[in-house]
């Protein structure tokens, strides 16, 4: 039996189910000791000091600890902290972003998803460049900067020379005003030499879902293609981080399997990442499985309700304070609304989830990954976020200006958030309202701005912050930034 060692490159002993057993045993003797618990909460809570605000995160088991206890008032005390760090680290802003389906032909046989090879019923699409332009401009036209593209894994359909060139299309779109400045990439595992490709490409952060983390189920819902390898896809991290990307995003895809199993999995992937390249995942996403095509989520018997859910993306505020947290639109309004405040700092926004959904006028269903809950505008999901008191930001100053990996953390733990992303994403709020936004939204934007840019502690950056936003408002000037 494999030994646990964070340090270790292999994918069972820095995922050591061993480990987690141990973990999970820990957690369930301690969820009612409410003096470790209070000890815990204490650790995990923002400390101010001369170089600004710190974290110290939680292991894997003290985390643990607090996802298995169910004290209604320690539980209260998690979201509370959640929501300190969040404020402390992130503040009220909110990083939008748009997937993007470039293919859904797959050679792999996962259970959960409908582009398995099996499905004869989903109809293959793989887009053309020319579609891939058509689609970026209706991204950019409703005001989006950021993308994720999102593809199954298909050598021959999909081989990298195509994500490559799709990316290298996106990136030289340019309609009206409109401009996409950062491209996440969610596709298959691959190997060193395709991440340095990717890398070369200009992508942002490199996405990989583990699905989970339990071998024995993972093997089973994996059945057949490459993806049935899980040390591959377990290490792929380490691959893509030794390719050159700095900056990796994790995720679970709630459901499959025990959920605490999964929680401890996915802190001891962060640790690991840590431990070995000295920078944490960038990102963690929280997606819980969906109707699709061919898909009838009811099947998984392991799914968690929304007062789990919350709770778990709490655990994850506390325990990875510098890790940025995703929610998309598998989640409703309501569920999402709630994330917000518990620690999630990007969320997708009138995202179509078939290949070349953004040019359908309908919202088309047939090549759809998954059913999506929250079906607003764009404009709709700003407004919303400005009412429920957050900054909706278009912001993707950091990667383009090298503040990848432990130099974005650095900027996280230093404090000078408010003098950097803060400005940054009222500028790229204001282009945002006035090349896109309705008039409703652009009245209440506006006076969001001018209240947020007295919170902008140095008087100089404010100035120019300032001027920025009257050049973006007055002329065709964009994409200033700090
Ligand atoms: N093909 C790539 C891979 O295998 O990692 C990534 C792209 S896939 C389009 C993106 C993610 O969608 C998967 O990693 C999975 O977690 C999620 N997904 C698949 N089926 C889903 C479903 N029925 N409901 C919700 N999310 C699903």
């Amino acid at each position: 039996m494999a030994n646990y060692n964070p340090k270790s490159l292999k994918a069972e002993e820095f995922i050591n189910d061993g480990e987690i057993l141990e973990t999970l045993r820990y957690a369930e003797e301690n969820k009612n000791n409410a003096e470790l618990i209070d000890e815990i909460l204490e650790k995990a809570r923002p400390r101010k000091t001369e170089q600004g605000c710190v974290c110290s995160g939680l292991s894997h088991r003290e985390a643990s600890v607090l996802l298995a206890c169910d004290i209604p008032e320690k539980v209260e005390k998690i979201k509370e902290i959640a929501e300190e760090i969040k404020q402390a680290f992130y503040g009220n802003r909110i990083v939008m972003f748009a997937p993007l389906y470039l293919s859904n032909y797959c050679v792999n046989g996962c259970v959960y998803c409908p582009y398995h090879m099996k499905n004869r019923d989903i109809p293959r699409k793989k887009l053309t460049q020319e579609e891939v332009r058509n689609e970026v401009i209706a991204l950019q036209d409703m005001g989006h900067k950021r993308l994720a593209i999102e593809a199954g894994e298909d050598p021959v359909n999909n081989p990298i020379e195509y994500i490559l060139e799709c990316i290298k299309t996106i990136y030289s779109v340019n309609h009206k005003n409109g401009a996409i400045r950062r491209v996440n990439v969610n596709i298959a595992a691959t190997t060193v030499e395709n991440y340095r490709k990717l890398k070369d490409a200009g992508i942002g952060t490199y996405i990989l879902f583990q699905e989970t983390y339990h071998k024995e189920s993972y093997l089973k819902l994996h059945p057949t293609g490459p993806k049935h390898d899980y040390d591959y896809h377990t290490e792929a991290m380490d691959r893509a981080m030794e390719g050159g990307i700095d900056d990796v995003g994790l995720g679970v895809l709630f459901g499959l399997e025990m959920y605490k199993y999964e929680f401890a999995g996915l802190i001891m992937h962060a640790e690991h990442l840590e431990a070995v390249h000295g920078v944490g995942p960038h990102t963690i996403s929280v997606p819980r499985i969906k109707r699709a095509c061919d898909i009838d989520p009811s099947v998984f018997d392991n799914s968690i309700p929304d007062d789990t859910f919350e709770k778990i993306i709490a655990c994850i505020r506390l325990a990875v304070p510098y890790t940025g947290m995703i929610i998309s639109t598998r989640e409703s309004e309501e569920v999402r609304g709630r994330a917000l405040n518990l620690g999630i700092s990007q969320i997708s926004g009138a995202s179509r989830t078939s290949v070349g959904g953004y040019t359908d006028t309908e919202r088309p269903h047939d090549t759809e990954q998954f059913d999506v809950s929250d079906q607003r505008t764009l404009d709709e999901v700003v407004r919303w976020l400005m009412e429920c008191g957050h900054i909706p930001s278009f912001c993707t100053a950091c990667y383009r200006e090298g503040r990848t990996g432990d130099r974005f953390m650095a900027l996280c733990k230093n404090g000078q958030i408010l003098n950097c992303c803060h400005p940054n994403a009222l500028m790229t709020l204001t282009e945002y309202l006035v090349d896109y936004a309705s008039e409703e939204t652009k009245k209440i934007g506006f006076k969001l701005i001018d209240e947020e840019l007295k919170k902008i502690p140095k008087d100089k950056v404010r100035q120019i912050a300032e001027s920025n936003i009257n050049d973006i408002k007055n002329s065709n000037r964009r994409d200033f930034r700090f």
